[in-house]
């Protein structure tokens, strides 16, 4: 297989240090031909990047990565092909922010009440005109001398169960497979792990769901394989990419190992096309 698309990629629309056009350039350096930037529960980088991506000879995909649940623990799904200016999309992306914003507020202020000495304006900073998260925080800590690095800023109190996480409410993934559908686009079921069985993927394939996520960092070559052969089962379209943030160990590395061959976006758009011709006239597709 020939990796020429990378699927899975962040900026400063979200949680990702560089901007959305200076990870196209850098998913262009790595030699790859197609991407897709799927900031979390945002598509303010989109035309950015799609410029960028056109500009450099990138074939590009919109995309988006949406925080969901299933009451249980929290689902990831992408969608790709979506209207960028879909009005109950961006009415998420809105509703998200505020949520999140005043998490990053809870957090910071956990991390004071711990007796760590850092501002709610150094975690504002990283945030910039991104999607508030842990990453932002993290960042915000290793300025404040707190934890070296970010991984450590995870590891000691962001994480699952850590002293200062707190946990973010997320709509159902139900609804988030509605959403990205209700936007023109297809949802794929990100970086699954360990943690999802045939019954469960079926119910989501009921829901909507277009496709899996089987090619990421965190799934090694057996859950990859395993991931495979369930997307064939179930006629989901398989999916891949480096979940670049471009601050994170490994990412640069990750860059061109984990994608897709040319067919996927093939495939991507075929589906697209197909709901788009589902649609009353009045959704018009572009
Ligand atoms: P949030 O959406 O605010 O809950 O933050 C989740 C994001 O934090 C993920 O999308 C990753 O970008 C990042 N993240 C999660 N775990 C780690 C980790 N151990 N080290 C670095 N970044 C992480
Ligand atoms: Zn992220
Ligand atoms: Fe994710
Ligand atoms: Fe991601």
């Amino acid at each position: 297989m020939t990796i020429a698309a990378d699927l899975h990629l962040h900026s400063t629309a979200s949680d990702g240090v560089l901007s959305p056009s200076a990870v196209m350039r850098r998913v262009a350096a790595a030699g790859l031909r197609a991407a897709s930037l799927t900031d979390h529960d945002s598509m303010e980088g989109t035309e950015e990047a799609h410029q960028e991506a056109e500009r450099l000879g990138l074939n590009f995909i919109s995309g988006i990565e949406l925080s969901a649940g299933d009451g249980r623990r929290e689902i990831h799904v992408l969608g790709y092909g979506l209207d960028p200016r879909h009005e109950a999309l961006d009415a998420h992306r809105r509703r998200t922010y505020d949520v999140r914003r005043r998490r990053v507020l809870a957090m910071v202020e956990r991390l004071r009440s711990l007796g760590h000495d850092i501002r709610l304006e150094q975690a504002l900073d990283h945030v910039g005109d991104g999607m508030p998260g842990r990453p932002h925080v993290a960042r915000a800590m290793v300025d404040a001398g707190i934890v070296p690095d970010v991984a450590e800023a995870f590891r000691s109190f962001l994480a699952e169960g850590g002293a200062a996480f707190i946990p973010k409410p997320v709509f159902h993934v139900h609804e988030a497979i509605a959403l990205i559908r209700s936007a023109g686009g297809v949802a794929v079921l990100a970086h699954p792990g360990q943690h999802f069985t045939d019954h469960e993927i079926a119910a989501l394939s009921r829901a909507g769901l277009g496709g899996i996520e089987v090619r990421h960092p965190s799934h090694s070559s057996e859950l990859e394989s395993y991931y495979r052969r369930v997307a064939e089962r179930f006629g989901l379209i398989a999916t891949g990419g480096s979940d670049y943030h471009g601050a994170r160990e490994g990412d640069e590395h990750a860059l061109g190992q984990y994608g897709v061959e040319m067919g996927v976006m093939e495939r991507l758009a075929a589906r697209v096309k197909q709901h788009s011709s589902l649609r009353k006239p009045t959704c018009h597709a572009s």
